[in-house]
């Protein structure tokens, strides 16, 4: 058997390594930050998480400068914490459920806001708001054994130096363990696959030529940039 065309496997670094973490899948964690679902016009009570998802070749490393998507008028910047899973889970208890985990990193989920939000309204699926080309920028992977399991700290976003969202990892409304299981209870998860934990308040608009920072403390830290 011969495959019928060649598809390249994305892949994350590994920090300080050369070996690398396959993209399975991509599931976001949606408004698991309270005053990011109030900002979003919702009451953060504690309804059990929801997700969507992004391709796996929605990603691009951190350092990259990226054409302006097309299709939108309103890309809007969510930074957030990267959990790698290494294992297969499925119904995972919440005290087993770091035991599944590779590492973690810094992600950015940018939304084309204008589409998300027409979705919104006409009830229909966030896909094309949210699981665009080059939607998912990441910083490389830094292993548990090296970075633990990262459940308070800051994390920020910065546009051209000027601090636009800020936030605590203990903020989540859906902490790490949580998460884990409560999508491993939705759908069986798998080596490779890779859950974006949800943004803190602050999200705004990109535009062509901006240069964005993002950082969570002990983790690590992303930038990428626009082109004009
Ligand atoms: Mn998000």
């Amino acid at each position: 058997m011969s495959l019928v065309v060649n598809v390249e496997q994305t892949s994350l670094p590994i920090e300080g390594s050369d070996d690398r973490f396959p993209i399975r899948r991509i599931y976001c964690v949606g408004r698991n930050y309270a005053a990011h679902a109030r900002e979003m016009g919702h009451d953060p009570d504690r309804e059990p998480p929801f997700f969507f998802m992004k391709p796996a070749d929605a990603y691009v490393p951190t350092g990259s400068s990226l054409d302006f998507p097309q299709a939108t008028k309103d890309l809007h910047h969510e930074i957030e914490l990267v959990v790698a899973i290494n294992k297969t889970g499925s119904n995972v208890p919440e005290d087993k459920a770091l035991d599944i985990v590779y590492g973690y990193g810094v992600g950015l989920d940018m939304t084309r806001r204008d589409i998300q939000g027409e979705a919104k309204k006409m009830g229909r699926p966030w896909d094309m708001g949210k699981g665009f080309d080059h939607s998912a920028p990441m910083t490389a992977l830094k292993p548990v054994s090296e970075v633990g399991h990262p459940n308070q700290g800051a994390i920020w976003l910065k546009v051209n130096g000027e601090v636009k969202q800020e936030g605590d990892l203990n903020q989540h409304i859906w902490n790490v363990p949580e998460t884990i299981s409560y999508l491993s209870g939705l759908v069986t998860l798998e080596p490779g696959d890779i859950i974006m934990m949800g943004t803190p308040a602050g999200v705004g608009p990109v535009q062509p030529g901006d240069k964005l920072e993002g950082h969570v403390d002990g983790v690590n830290d992303l930038a990428v940039s626009y082109k004009k």
